[in-house]
């Protein structure tokens, strides 16, 4: 097997919250509580849970937006976990980030030809004329004429600005795009157009993607490798095939069994989840999930279930799933 484009292990961020006029921290928020895994180049690795579980945490992590309080992030093989500014400058072309809000992310005050070809500005060493060359490039590789270079962002669609966020993130040639509800916001129509081209780019340029998503459907489109989170933790990672045809771990199959799907009528084993995701500042003890879990027992309440690799490619953290 390849060279994995990311590695992490035991990835973990804890937020300090402060109060008082000394802003004495009282609490932790245990966004992300020791995930690993590894994205090979070509494939893409679906991160999903309900919101909070830390998910996008763990892809700004990886792009080292903020701080690890543990764990390593390995980037090609380099660990850049504690790299400073100006060491984690090569490294930064090679990962690069397509956002949920195609609206929020591109500054209306900037023409396309300046947001896209910005990456290349800061990092790259091409002249004026060849930046130019390339950002035309880029954008009708992604369905846009090369002549909207001189338009403003403002002036786009929002599936149009999605596929401006792609051509920036695409400017540097990286090996990784982590993809956070990349298209969430856009219709349904225009979700599928976005899902096909970023396929069709990962064929080409054998990207690595991770791909951040609370849609099942759209997971199910576009991933190879699904891992499951919880609260912080990863509770099962398998292929897209196993995840969704044989679902292990008890919020999995809630979560397969609460996605929409075409006939409803077609589902008789339908598991309910009642009550909210748990606050990650006081996570339950032993299994995180265990005061939601139709199926827990009282070894549940007292002991973490350790992520047990059931397959080469299938691991699942449950006490009485997979055992
Ligand atoms: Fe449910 Fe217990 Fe498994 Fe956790 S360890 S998922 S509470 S059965």
């Amino acid at each position: 097997m390849s060279e994995p484009v990311v590695s992490v292990s035991g990835l973990t961020k804890h937020f300090p919250v402060r109060r008082g006029l000394l802003q004495r921290t009282v609490a932790m928020v245990r966004a992300v509580d020791g995930v690993s895994l590894d994205i090979a180049p070509g494939e893409t690795l679906c991160l999903v849970g309900e919101s909070g579980c830390g998910k996008s945490t763990v892809g700004r992590l990886i792009l080292r937006l903020m701080e690890p309080t543990a764990g390593t992030i390995r980037l090609r093989g380099t660990d850049v976990t504690h790299l400073g500014d100006a060491a984690m400058r090569p490294h930064r072309r090679h990962a690069q980030m397509v956002f949920q809000d195609p609206y929020a992310s591109l500054n209306p005050r900037l023409t396309v030809g300046t947001i896209v070809g910005e990456p290349l500005e800061n990092y790259g060493d091409l002249d004026k004329q060849a930046r130019t060359d390339k950002v035309a490039a880029l954008l009708e590789r992604v369905g846009l004429r090369a002549d909207t270079m001189r338009r403003y962002a403002f002036e786009f669609s929002g599936g149009q600005r999605q596929r401006l966020g792609i051509a920036r993130a695409l400017a540097l040639d990286p090996g990784l795009i982590v993809a956070d509800e990349a298209v969430s916001a856009l219709d349904v129509s225009v979700q599928a157009q976005v899902l096909n081209l970023l396929m069709d780019l990962q064929e080409e340029r054998g990207l690595a993607f991770l791909f951040i998503s609370h849609d099942l459907g759209v997971v199910e489109h576009i991933g190879h490798r699904i891992a499951v989170m919880y609260l912080g933790e990863i509770v099962e990672i398998a292929p897209k095939t196993a995840i969704f045809a044989r679902p292990i771990h008890p919020y999995t199959e809630a979560l397969i069994a609460a996605a929409p799907i075409a006939d409803p009528r077609a589902r008789t084993d339908r598991i309910v989840l009642e009550g909210d995701i748990p606050s990650p500042m006081n996570p339950p003890p032993g299994c995180r999930f265990h005061t939601r879990c139709p199926i827990a027992v009282p070894k549940c309440r007292e002991s973490p279930p350790p992520l047990r690799q059931l397959t080469p490619d299938h691991a699942v953290a449950c006490h009485l799933r997979g055992a």
